[in-house]
């Protein structure tokens, strides 16, 4: 029997956008396992979201489900209350919903720049915003969002993604310089390519393009970047703020 105080996450409280699928799933149930108790949020899956909170639950650790469309501030607002009145003023933010919607510049709608930048750019900061005061007040507190292997090197038909992904890494830095004197740190997780419903239409021409650069020879999975968040998350992440960090399989180094 696993004594939950001695877990390296016992007594946090985290929020993790975009809990309800894919690589947000996956980090909601580790940093579960790891003792926090967790704010699931999701923006229409309200099935799948409840799913987690009950996986939570049964790992004997607490779950708020809050829907929530975070690109809106009221929302958003909305939801940091939800959970700190359910579990406490969270102490670790997971910035991860994100969404993509890829078109070739010259033909990209503008409605299509604005959905991109705000939920994955707009959305953390709005999200960020809403645990700063809890977190300054505790003086502590563990800001991961996820980026992407995009944001450091581009993509065709994704300007949008790009430009939000780049956008998350300046926040990163900035914020970083903000908090640190506050205990609080602030790092950007960049995954690859991870097989999630983000990348389950891609071409067998894209995927096996990717493959290529790709040393580790084989696509990610949620698996594979859960436990770097859980980390930076925890007594290991101490000493470490302002960096992004590539989970890829080596696809970008340096
Ligand atoms: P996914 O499987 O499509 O899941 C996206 C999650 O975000 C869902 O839980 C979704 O909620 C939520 N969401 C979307 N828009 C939202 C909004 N406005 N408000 C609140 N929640 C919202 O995507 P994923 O592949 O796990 O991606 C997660 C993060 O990793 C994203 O930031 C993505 O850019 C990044 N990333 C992914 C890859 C990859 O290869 N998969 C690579 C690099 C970076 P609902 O279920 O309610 O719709």
């Amino acid at each position: 029997m696993i004594d939950s105080d001695a877990l390296p996450l016992a007594g946090d409280v985290a929020l993790v956008t975009g809990a309800s699928r894919g690589i947000g799933r996956a980090i909601a149930l580790e940093l579960a396992a790891q003792g926090a108790d967790v704010g699931v949020n999701y923006t229409s899956s309200a099935d799948a979201a409840q799913e987690v909170g009950e996986q939570i639950e049964a790992q004997g650790r607490r779950a708020c489900v809050v829907q929530a469309d975070i690109s809106v501030g009221d929302a958003v607002s909305a939801m940091s209350k939800a959970v700190t009145d359910e579990l406490g003023a969270p102490t670790i933010l997971v910035n991860n919903a994100g969404i993509t919607r890829d078109m070739l510049a010259m033909r990209m709608k503008s409605a299509d720049w604005d959905a991109v930048v705000g939920t994955n750019l707009t959305g953390s900061f709005l999200t960020t915003q809403s645990v700063l005061r809890g977190m300054l007040r505790a003086r502590r507190g563990r800001i991961i969002t996820i980026g992407s292997v995009i944001g450091t090197v581009g993509n065709a038909g994704q300007a949008n993604y790009a430009a939000a992904k780049a956008g998350l890494a300046g926040m990163t830095r900035s914020l970083a310089h903000e908090l640190g004197s506050r205990g609080i740190t602030v790092n950007l997780v960049s995954p690859g390519f991870i097989q999630t419903d983000i990348t389950a239409d891609l071409s067998e021409d894209v995927i096996s393009n990717v493959m290529q650069r790709i040393p580790l020879e084989r696509l990610g999975d949620p698996a594979d970047v859960a436990p770097l968040v859980a980390f930076l998350a925890g007594p290991g992440g101490a000493y470490i703020t302002g960096q992004v960090i590539h989970v890829d399989g080596g696809m970008v180094m340096g």
